[in-house]
């Protein structure tokens, strides 16, 4: 689980809840409480959000090379069989 970071003393907070803002629950409001309950003790909503991938699902990258064969010739198919398999 990711670290939360209390907004007004910057100490570690817990997250209490988690409410989807879209239906693939990519975007997301966290209610979190300040852990340092004696000198803070906020409460506070902090969204977590999805950016982008770094690596594909394997299944994406299974089917962007299996689309990339589709296209190439017979003889460069038995090519890259030849190539792969050897
Ligand atoms: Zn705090």
């Amino acid at each position: 689980m990711a670290k939360v970071v209390c907004p007004h003393c910057g100490g570690n907070a817990r997250i209490a809840s988690r409410s989807k803002m879209n239906d693939k629950g990519t975007i997301a409001n966290l209610r979190c409480q300040c852990l340092d309950a004696d000198n803070c003790g906020a409460i506070f909503v902090t969204t977590q959000a999805y950016s982008h991938t770094i690596t594909p699902p394997i299944k994406s990258t299974q089917q962007i090379c299996m689309d990339l064969i589709s296209r190439l010739s017979k003889d460069e198919k038995q090519e890259l069989q030849r190539d792969l398999f050897v």
